[in-house]
């Protein structure tokens, strides 16, 4: 396999020029060609790169090695899920317990208290960001208005004020909040041992 993987890429000519020039490159396993035209640099750049890009090609690999740590992982990444999870947690900041509820960082587990994260295991939570559900009176009045003649305003409408009114004690009643975590901050969770205080 290993052996394999090495051939070297072939280099595609036209076949009535007498000069040879090197048009495009192949992978050598598959076939599948690389342009150096597609590629925004100097000639001689442009045709290492799509040698390159034939020598290692894509449809024939079946795994990358991680640009961090080198171990294999999955070729549409060009990192592992270990360091990409370490860079995404070394990317947010890091904030004093709020109070909940938290979101596993970079997950999709939710926990209503600290403790609930450690059981789990948890390191690291987010915050949450809370929503509630809410109606745009401005846009649902601009949408009608997009079915309407091209002057129309919402002058040429009954009930305006009365439609504002309506949706903003329907905005104000809801009361089932939503939690989205903000992997973009980040909490420790503590030991057990400090749990005392
Ligand atoms: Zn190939
Ligand atoms: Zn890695």
């Amino acid at each position: 396999m290993a052996d394999e993987q090495s051939l070297e890429p072939k280099i595609l000519i036209f076949a009535d020029d007498p000069e040879r020039k090197p048009r495009l490159y192949a992978c050598a396993k598959c076939g599948s060609v690389h342009s150096p035209k597609i590629y925004l640099a100097l000639e001689e750049v442009r045709h290492a790169t799509a040698m390159d890009a034939a020598r290692d090609c894509y449809t024939c690999k079946t795994h990358n090695a991680c640009q961090y740590c080198g171990e294999q992982c999955s070729k549409s990444f060009t990192a592992c899920e270990a360091c990409r999870y370490q860079r995404k947690l070394d990317a947010a900041t890091e904030i004093p317990d709020n109070g909940g509820p938290y979101c596993l960082f970079d997950g999709d587990t939710y926990f209503m208290e600290m403790e609930e994260a450690r059981d789990f295991g948890a390191e690291w939570v987010s915050p949450c960001n809370v929503s509630y559900p809410r109606i745009d009176a401005d846009n649902v009045l601009e949408n009608l208005l997009d079915d309407m003649h091209e002057d129309a305003s919402t002058d040429d409408m009954k009930g305006v004020d009365e439609f504002y009114a309506a949706v903003k004690a329907f905005n104000q009643a809801q009361d089932c909040p939503s939690y989205f975590g903000d992997d973009k901050r980040k909490i420790r969770v503590p030991a057990r041992a400090e749990k005392a205080s």
